[in-house]
C-alpha cells in the first residue's frame, strides 16, 4: 500500500464528511491526515538514512590498511586515517617524497603525516 493510497481515501472521507455535515468526523479525518504525513517523512528519512547504511557497509568491504594508511580496492589512493576515523570521510592523501622528510603521505584537511 502506498501512502498516495492512504491519501486518496483520507480525501474522498472528509469530502464524504463534509457532504454529511459532520464537523467532528472532519477533525478527525484531518488529524489522521496529519499523523499519516508525519509517518511519511519520518519513513522518507529512515529510507535515505538505510541507503547511506548500506552504501558505508559496502564502502567498508571495499577498504584495507596498508600501513597507516587506507587503501581501497580498484584504486592506488591512500586515505587518511585521521579523517576516516574521525568523519567517515575518505581524503586522498598527496605523496611526498624528498630528502628532509623522506617518502610518505599528508593529508590535506588535517595535515597529519604518515611516513612509509
Ligand atoms: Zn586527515
Amino acid at each position: 500500500m502506498a501512502y498516495g493510497d492512504i491519501r486518496d481515501a483520507f480525501v474522498a472521507a472528509k469530502n464524504f464528511a463534509t457532504g454529511a455535515n459532520d464537523l467532528q468526523l472532519k477533525s478527525v479525518l484531518l488529524d489522521l491526515q496529519d499523523m499519516v504525513f508525519e509517518l511519511q517523512d519520518e519513513n522518507r528519512m529512515l529510507r535515505e538514512e538505510n541507503h547511506s547504511l548500506k552504501n558505508e557497509k559496502i564502502l567498508e568491504s571495499e577498504l584495507y590498511k596498508e600501513g597507516m594508511v587506507w587503501r581501497r580496492v580498484g584504486n592506488e589512493y591512500r586515505y587518511c586515517p585521521k579523517c576516516y576515523g574521525k568523519d567517515n570521510k575518505l581524503i586522498v592523501c598527496d605523496e611526498y617524497n624528498n630528502s628532509d622528510f623522506g617518502h610518505g603521505y599528508q593529508c590535506p584537511v588535517c595535515y597529519s603525516s604518515f611516513q612509509i
